[in-house]
């Protein structure tokens, strides 16, 4: 008797549709290369950027190496002073303690905040070794290693593309980001480099914020109605 090969999970065959109709209604929306921080620049990018629109973390993340000079000088600093440099933020105290905590344990496991060891060693080693920073879980780990200069295969998954998946049934109701990351990168198609993972993520964000919303799902006019199982059917 031969062995069976598992079947392939029909969610790669849903994530490429998705991909394709995200790019017919939105365009392309690809990260130039010039773009692209270093995994120091995009950790404190997502440390400070609770609740805040990505354009104001953007900027404080370059007012705080501006102002300092060097990730070591802001892991240095007051955090009232920190706090003032953040105050673009949502939470500007909170943003500033969470900070200054995660620079000093950097510091103290690598002598300086510095993550270039993290090109060395492979994509879920270097999240686990993140993740074990104060402050950092799975939306910022991925963050780092997918959209800074590592440009590693590894999905980001903030509150709209959460929210999204759930609703099309890609994850369970009630996952959170750990678990839909946990679903979701194994069935991803295989030919996804980390770029498209960095578009397809991109895309969503733009989904959530027109068509998905939180409160208002505009099921009718949204481009993914024929994969997504909240989405009401015709007659
Ligand atoms: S069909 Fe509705 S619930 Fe499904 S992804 Fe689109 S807007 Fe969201």
């Amino acid at each position: 008797m031969t062995a069976q090969l598992p079947l392939p999970d029909p969610r790669t065959d849903i994530l490429r549709r998705v991909q394709a109709a995200l790019v017919a209604r939105f365009g392309r929306v690809v990260r130039p290369a010039d773009k692209r921080r270093s995994p120091e620049w995009t950790l404190v990018q997502g440390l400070v950027g609770a609740q805040t629109k990505t354009a104001r973390s953007n900027a404080s993340t370059d007012t705080l190496l501006a102002t300092y000079g060097t990730w070591d000088a802001v892991a240095d600093a007051e955090v009232e002073q920190l706090a003032a440099l953040l105050h673009l933020q949502t939470f500007p105290d909170m943003s500033a303690r969470r900070l200054k905590t995660c620079l000093l344990a950097i510091r103290a496991r690598c002598r300086a905040v510095d993550l270039s060891q993290l090109a060395a060693i492979e994509t879920a080693a270097a999240m686990d070794w993140l993740e074990a920073l104060p402050g950092v879980a799975r939306k910022i780990s991925a963050q780092v290693v997918n959209t800074s200069t590592l440009d590693r295969p590894a999905m980001v998954i903030e509150g709209h593309h959460r929210r999204i998946m759930q609703r099309m049934g890609l994850v369970p109701p009630r996952a959170d980001t750990t678990r839909c990351y946990d679903e979701l990168m194994p069935v991803l198609p295989p030919e996804w480099s980390g770029a498209d993972m960095d578009e397809h993520h991109l895309l969503l964000k733009q989904l959530g914020q027109s068509f998905c919303r939180p409160r208002q799902a505009d099921c009718p006019a949204c481009p993914l109605r024929a994969d997504c199982q909240v989405a009401p059917r015709g007659p």
